[in-house]
């Protein structure tokens, strides 16, 4: 069986380049003891890639010459372990490849019976649990406040909305074009949204929020963050999920011009990490399958195909081009 698999070449420098990476091809590894062999489904194309490949980050940098790392799901084809057996699908680090041998404890779950690959991957998977934990956790939501979300309309922040709007809050949605805008409004139920790409967003923010902003989510940094930190309301919170506006950045970002206001405002900035909740995915997975299910929560999924187009799938969240969870098939 032929493995193909996409190896660091060389640390990306600004935007990802097809020549950061090396397409090779070789023979699927035999599973050793105790390991199972995985053939890949799916890939979760997820921001903090881009990280990992530059430097050491919560988890270190692949090395140059490895595997790219990237979650995925798959389906088990030969097993050495007593818990896992062939035809189990399963989720977890799976990289950028066709196969993997590994040890599944701790390091693979298997998928819920009846749960869609792509739900499990998006608004079930890490990404619905980012927004719940951020949002719930970190920004403390109290009915009737209002929650500004950076990227809303994109896996992790349109998930992050609509849990502001099930908590009884206004939800404002900052997001990329008029089509991305009127999903939010239209479909995810966002009270307002605002283009950053054609609207002044300052202004608009204050239009939009007169008493202030109670929490905002952050994914974007940058501009964004600054005009929503200008407007933070008394004991405003300030929940940094992730900056992506400076992710592909070559020189080290400035620092937020505005944060002097949380000392006026007495307000509070807070990054956090999803992996740190995982002990309590349960608890998310079982709220966000009920929103989902009755509706409260829509999804959406953006699935493109095949492996030789890792690297430009993964630049589409860069680009702005992905609509809602970007997933890459791999194989049926
Ligand atoms: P996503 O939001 O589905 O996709 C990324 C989106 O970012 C794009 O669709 C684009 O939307 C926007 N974007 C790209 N470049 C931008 C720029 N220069 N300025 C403003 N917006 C830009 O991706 P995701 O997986 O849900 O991740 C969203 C954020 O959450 C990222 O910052 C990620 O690192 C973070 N995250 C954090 C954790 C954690 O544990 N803290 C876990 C998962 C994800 P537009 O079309 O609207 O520009």
């Amino acid at each position: 069986m032929k493995n193909r698999q996409w190896l660091l070449a060389r640390r990306p420098v600004g935007a990802i380049k097809d020549s950061d990476f090396d397409f090779v091809e070789t023979e699927a590894p035999a599973p050793g003891e105790g390991q199972v062999l995985v053939r890949n489904l799916m890939l979760s194309c997820d921001p903090t890639q881009r990280g990992w490949i530059a430097f050491d980050t919560y988890l270190p940098a692949v090395r140059i010459g490895e595997v790219v790392r990237s979650g995925g799901a798959g389906r088990i084809e030969a097993s050495n372990h007593p818990d896992f057996k062939v035809g189990d699908i399963v989720t977890g680090l799976t990289g950028w490849q066709d196969y993997v041998a590994m040890n599944p404890k701790g390091q693979l779950s298997k998928l819920p019976a009846g749960v869609a690959l792509e739900l499990a991957m998006s608004a079930l998977g890490l990404t619905g649990m980012t927004a719940y934990f951020g949002l719930l956790d970190v920004g403390r939501p109290a009915a009737g406040e209002t929650v500004v979300v950076s990227g809303a309309a994109g896996a992790t922040g349109s998930v992050a909305g609509q849990i502001a709007k099930i908590k009884s809050c206004r939800a404002i949605g900052i997001a990329g074009g008029p089509g991305k805008c009127r999903w939010l409004i239209d479909e995810a139920g966002f009270d307002a949204a605002i283009d950053y790409k054609s609207e002044n967003v300052s202004a608009r923010l204050k239009d939009l929020c007169p008493k202030g902003i109670d929490i905002f989510y952050d994914n974007v940094g940058g501009d964004i963050l600054d005009a929503a930190l200008a407007r933070l309301a008394m004991r405003g919170r300030v929940v940094l999920c992730g900056g992506i506006a400076n992710y592909n950045a070559t020189e080290p970002a400035p620092g937020p011009k505005n944060y002097l206001n949380l000392v006026v405002q007495r307000g509070r900035m807070e990054g956090f990490l999803v992996l740190d909740y995982l002990p309590r995915a349960a608890e998310a997975v079982g709220a966000l399958a009920g929103w989902v299910q009755s509706g409260q929560i829509k999804t959406k999924v953006d699935v493109q195909h095949g492996l030789d187009n890792a690297p430009a799938t993964l630049r589409r969240l860069f680009e702005g081009r992905n609509e809602g969870k970007q997933l890459l098939r791999i194989a049926e």
